[in-house]
């Protein structure tokens, strides 16, 4: 019986697997790589080639993605036992590079094991865990081109590398204390690194520690002064940090955690899971760790070097990306002195080069399904698979904040890492290399490339220069929908939500608050929010003020009750904004359903101005009273009467947090009966909902529990981001379809 298997089935000991099992049930055949996957033949009893078969599937190792297994019966070969033959070289690149991994439990046993020469090693891996991405600097996937070329082999870990019946046999960042790279501590007392850090962070000094896509800025969670410190000298105002604790039942202290939540917690990707905080968790947890905030953000170890570091400090700690304000994390050893030398008290590092930076991943569950916001570290760059494989090649750009790219070959969708705001030269940088990395590895050279419309977009402008290639441009809330079905392996048409801050229109406005019938080839719109202009441009994306001079113009028709708050606060700005709103100099129009949230931040709960992006509507969502049932009337997507609600409850002394209940429940009944308007006269049962604003978990279970109570079918991201790095994936999907 031939067996082949496809999906990530190379580097992640397979074969020895196969051969492991092949040998329990008694099978004779053999096992080999080839340029699709691994193929193999067995013979023997055939209730025991049966097994075989679920086995494979069921009982693959840990890195196995298996995508595909084929059964065709083949003429008996009576070999006489089982044997891993050598693969076969194709024009392909023989082995996808997986993503990097938490420890696994075997490891962990050998870094407390007293007895094993591994024991309390930082760097300790096998084949089923450990770094990869990160250190793939070229393919094919050998020690050679990883940042471990660097660190011979000892005799013993030779052995184990060579060893097919072994944990580590052709793991590629096999060491151990004799051979491997070396912990230490600068700018802290001497003798063991991890003791002397624990100590330094429980006197309350921030430390840098190197991880493994880049620098972390390490705090005691608890030290209210260490906290602010690492706020102050990284220059974050307001925005959550993420905290690392020792294990499951450390984080359910902090925390209410949902199976969903405790599953992706303990996952072999080891994300930060954001769920709702206990009022204990103010014990071990500063209020300057998530100011004002109903949730955190935790992560447990996923190095040697992490589990070691938790058990000596034995409290929750800080763990934020290291680096100052917006910039990209460091993750070179001089780059990260350079900048993190005026915020960190001391530098945890070690001499194993990280080749390509990654962010930690954050996710959240919702109904039991992940719902990525960020997707990084440990997904990337595992392919995702489309429903149809795209005729030729393909490169979707993304967007521009949060940004991603992603190459596509076949059925497999690489969607890119998490780049970031592609803002500042650094970032842009990362973006153009890493879509030169991602070609060579995974041997895509992209003949079609699809970008936003948007002109004034970094991703854009980098598709535009490019020659030789099909380029097709793609609108940015099509693309949203469309990264929905894909992510769902669907192709539609269905009704598509997308709700967003910003994204250009064909119609030189600028879209957001968008519900369309879409499928991957093609988009109608079907409705919308208002339009309104915001006063400034870009201006008004910093200022929400403005954005409530403008709806509150709009709702109003020029004349607003005189005696709101958030019209005092600006005085003479105040009227120049509205002026500049009704002149349309430099006042774009928007239907946009994240500047409307603005709006009504300012309006109810005085947020004028942002730190970071969103930070209005995250705001609102947290003061968002759970216990409050009303809802604002709103007909279809008439915002107007939205915001005169707000407006009457705001003159009426109604809480703000009432108030943001009342939005947010009005503004998703508004949205469901428009939707199901649409589906009723496209004669369609399914909605996609998409973009940033359904990041909001108050608004996204409104809206979905709201479809679903009128017979609507909902699909909700669950393997990208609903935000803009969705973008790119959505992009490749349309690409693909035309
Ligand atoms: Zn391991
Ligand atoms: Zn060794
Ligand atoms: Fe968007």
């Amino acid at each position: 019986m031939a067996v082949r298997v496809e999906g990530v089935v190379q580097g992640v000991g397979f074969r020895p697997f196969v051969h492991g099992l092949a040998g329990r049930l008694g099978l004779t055949g053999f096992v080999g790589n080839d340029s699709a996957g691994v193929f193999c033949e067995v013979e023997g009893d055939a209730a025991a080639v049966e097994r075989f078969v679920t086995a494979v599937r069921a009982e693959a190792p840990p890195l196995a993605v298996i995508e595909e297994v084929t059964v065709t019966p083949r003429p008996a070969r009576r070999d006489r036992g089982f044997a891993i033959v050598a693969s076969e070289a194709g024009p392909e690149p023989a082995t996808l590079v997986t993503a990097d991994t938490a420890t696994c439990a075997a490891c962990l046993g050998e870094l407390f094991d007293p007895s094993d020469r591994r024991y309390r090693y930082p760097f300790v891996n096998c084949t089923h865990c450990g770094p990869r991405f990160t250190i793939v600097a070229d393919v094919p996937y050998d020690r050679a081109n990883t940042t471990m070329a660097g660190f011979a082999m000892c005799a013993l870990c030779r052995a184990e590398y060579d060893d097919p019946e072994d944990r580590r046999f052709h793991a590629q960042p096999v060491c151990c204390p004799a051979c491997g790279p070396r912990l230490r501590l600068i700018g802290g007392p001497g003798g063991d690194p991890v003791a002397a850090t624990a100590g330094l962070l429980s006197e309350g000094a921030v430390v840098a520690v190197k991880g493994l896509g880049g620098y972390h800025l390490a705090a005691l969670a608890g030290d209210a002064a260490a906290v602010a410190a690492l706020r102050a000298r990284k220059h974050r105002e307001d925005k959550p940090f993420a905290l690392m604790v020792t294990d499951v039942a450390a984080a359910a202290r902090l925390c209410r955690l949902a199976a969903a939540d405790v599953e992706l917690l303990q996952s072999r990707r080891r994300p930060v899971v954001v769920a709702p905080r206990r009022p204990a968790a103010a014990v071990a947890v500063a209020p300057a760790v998530a100011p004002g905030n109903r949730w955190l953000g935790v992560m447990l170890p996923y190095t040697p070097l992490h589990h070691l570091l938790m058990r000596a400090v034995g409290a929750p700690i800080v763990l934020t990306s290291g680096n100052v304000s917006d910039e990209p994390i460091a993750f070179t050893d001089d780059d990260a002195r350079a900048r993190l030398g005026g915020i960190a008290d001391g530098f945890l590092t070690h001499d194993r080069a990280i080749h390509i930076r990654t962010d930690d991943s954050v996710v959240r569950s919702f109904r039991g399904r992940p719902l990525p916001l960020r997707r990084s570290r440990g997904y990337a760059p595992e392919p995702l698979r489309l429903a149809d494989a795209v005729g030729r090649p393909v490169l979707g750009c993304g967007a521009e904040l949060k940004s991603t790219f992603c190459l596509a070959k076949g059925r497999h969708a690489f969607v890119s890492h998490h780049i970031g705001d592609l803002e500042n030269f650094e970032t842009l940088r990362s973006y153009t290399e890493g879509i030169e990395h991602f070609r060579r590895l995974f041997g895509i050279d992209p003949q079609l490339v699809v970008h936003d419309m948007h002109p004034e977009y970094l991703s854009t402008k980098y598709a535009l220069e490019l020659r030789g290639v099909d380029l097709l441009a793609v609108q940015h809330h099509h693309a949203h929908v469309a990264s929905c079905l894909a992510d769902h392996g669907e192709r539609g048409p269905v009704v598509g939500v997308a709700f967003d801050g910003l994204g250009f229109g064909p119609d030189g406005t600028i879209w957001g608050g968008e519900v369309l019938v879409a499928d991957l080839t093609g988009y109608r719109r079907a409705a919308h929010l208002p339009v309104v202009a915001m006063p400034g441009g870009t201006a008004a994306i910093r200022e929400p003020w403005r954005m409530a001079a403008a709806w509150l113009d709009a709702a109003f028709d020029g004349e607003p009750p005189g005696d709101l708050a958030v019209a005092r606060r600006q005085g003479r700005r105040w009227e120049q904004a509205r002026t500049l709103a009704r002149s349309g100099v430099a006042s774009p129009l928007t239907s946009s359903a994240g500047r409307l949230f603005d709006a009504v931040a300012a309006i109810a709960a005085g947020r004028d101005r942002v730190n970071y992006e969103g930070q209005a509507a995250v705001e609102l969502e947290q003061l968002a009273d759970p216990c409050e049932r009303g809802a604002y009337d709103m007909e279809g997507l008439d915002g107007a009467e939205l915001i005169r609600a707000v407006v009457a409850d705001v003159l009426r002394g109604v809480p703000a947090a009432v108030v943001a209940a009342r939005f947010h429940r009005g503004l998703a009944a508004g949205t469901v009966a428009a939707v199901a308007a649409v589906a009723g006269d496209a004669g369609l049962d399914t909605a996609a909902l998409s973009g940033g604003v359904f990041q909001n978990a108050v608004f996204l279970e409104a809206v979905t529990a709201g479809l679903e109570a009128e017979g609507l079918r909902v699909l909700v991201p669950t393997r990208v981001p609903p935000n803009d790095a969705g973008i790119s994936l959505g992009q490749v999907a349309v690409g693909g379809a035309r």
